[in-house]
């Protein structure tokens, strides 16, 4: 087991922390959740570990208390073994964004596993854990879930406690879970949910409905188009999110599965989310901004060893600690919340985010669920092919609308293609994880989750 680990660990970079000795005894598990190790994204408390975010503000900081997920995990038997790898406080889709280290992909090393819960995902796609934790603030669970091959939930918005989650964009984010499998998923999904008085948004949910075994589909090439008719910008957003041949393939395959397991498809058309990523960047940099301003070096954060007053001493601790991403969030929030203007972008992106809400709303009346892609590319690589900034941001179209409706969505691969994993996701109503718990499992059984070469089975299958 340990050498098992280390072999991988050594190749892809999945972890920020480990406790080894947790490793050496051998899972006592025979079902369930008691006896197996699970790893945590490094933005989740979880006390006596480290709490880095990937940030080198936070390098030596220890949490000293454990998130409600966490704790609910453990008191079912489950173990921590360590803190995984993301992009600094969560900001990006590729795990490069670590101020600390670099995350590999498991199916390939010079491409990332995804981000921004890419150490969590490439943990779990090497065989190291079976399930991790991740948080989604607009796809960070299922993006790295799809290019790494596993299944990635992000819940409904208020289904699991955030208390212990460091917060990015507090009305967007949530925790959610990576798993080698849909029952797992739905194992650990069932234990970490619930209302929790250390968070107020939390609630209980209702049931899922009957389902009707309708599924719409939500294809790219529309989306595409209506942004490509805008012009500028939007124009330029519209080629990004083109799907590239391999992951259409994948979507297609898809598609041609769900219809033989004798689902019906029919066709669905959103308008209102060809603005979803302007609205998604404008809200989540407006409470980024706010969120990180607790980041002084004060309370919180790497204190510079002098400075001539409190100004500054901020300034400083700010400008060493912070990378170029997290900075250019914090900039944008400022200025789009900057006094006389908030009419103009934040208010217009949470008009638009009702919209959108609105609109996935009525599409879910005709349908159990919504197929969508996860991401126009599969894991991309580094250096000269990699997507630019521009590109990485366009491109999460796809998967932050759920975030923006407050909608549960599971990523899941749809096949192989050119020797990298292509996942797709479904998007429900508030509350109906079980539905897609249930469509995933059914396709499943069909393409059974795929391993990077090197991959050995040590847990039992989740059930
Ligand atoms: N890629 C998105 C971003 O950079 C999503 C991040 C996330 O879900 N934490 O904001």
């Amino acid at each position: 087991m340990l050498s098992y680990f280390n072999k991988w660990e050594e190749k892809i970079g999945a972890f920020i922390e480990i406790h080894r000795e947790a490793l050496s005894a051998p899972p006592l598990s025979t079902g369930g959740l008691a006896g197996l190790p699970f790893a945590v994204k490094d933005n989740i408390a979880v006390k006596g570990f480290s709490l880095t975010c990937g940030s080198k503000l936070l390098q030596n900081f220890r949490s000293p208390y454990t998130a409600t997920a966490v704790r609910n995990l453990e008191a079912a038997g489950a173990y921590v073994i360590g803190k995984t790898n993301l992009d600094e406080f969560g900001m990006g889709s590729s795990t490069d964004n670590s101020a600390l280290k670099r995350t590999n992909n498991p199916w390939d090393s010079a491409r990332v596993a995804g981000g921004s819960s890419g150490g969590s995902a490439a943990a779990v796609a090497a065989g190291l854990v079976p399930f991790a934790l991740g948080s989604d603030t607009g796809g960070s669970v299922r993006q790295p879930a799809a290019f790494c091959g596993i299944i990635g939930l992000k819940p409904t918005y208020g289904a699991v406690s955030r208390y212990g989650l460091v917060a990015y964009a507090s009305s967007l984010e949530t925790i959610g879970v990576l798993a080698d499998g849909v029952d797992r998923c739905r194992q650990v999904f069932t234990t970490i949910r619930g209302p929790d008085p250390a968070d107020q948004t939390s609630y209980a949910l209702p049931p899922p409905s009957e389902p009707s075994r309708i599924i719409g589909v939500l294809s790219a090439e529309s989306i595409a188009r209506s942004l490509s008719n805008e012009g500028g910008v939007l124009e330029e957003a519209g080629n990004a999110v083109l799907l590239e041949e391999d992951v259409r393939h994948g979507f297609d395959r898809a598609k041609a599965i769900l219809s033989d397991l004798g689902y019906k498809l029919i066709e669905l058309s959103i308008p209102s989310l060809k603005y979803g990523v302007p609205a998604y960047y404008t809200i989540a940099t407006a409470e980024a901004s706010a969120n990180l301003a607790r980041f002084d070096s004060i309370r919180y954060g790497q204190r510079p060893l002098k400075a001539e007053n409190p100004d500054t001493l901020l300034d400083a601790a700010r400008t060493g600690g912070f990378g170029d991403e997290v900075r250019l969030r914090i900039l944008l929030g400022t200025f789009v919340l900057r006094s006389g203007f908030q009419d103009r972008y934040y208010l217009r992106a949470q008009r638009i985010r009702a919209q959108i809400r609105q609109d996935f709303e009525q599409a879910l009346t005709q349908c159990d669920a919504i197929l969508m892609p996860v991401f126009p590319t599969r894991a991309f690589s580094r250096g000269e092919n990699t997507l630019s900034p521009f590109v990485q941001k366009a491109a999460d179209l796809y998967t932050c609308c759920a975030n923006l409706a407050g909608l549960p969505a599971l990523s899941f691969p749809a096949s192989v293609e050119g020797g990298l994993p292509v996942g797709v996701q479904l998007l429900a109503s508030a509350g109906a994880e079980e539905t897609v718990f249930a469509i995933a499992e059914d396709y499943e059984k069909i393409q059974p989750l795929p391993h990077p070469c090197g991959w050995k089975s040590l847990w039992h299958k989740g059930s």
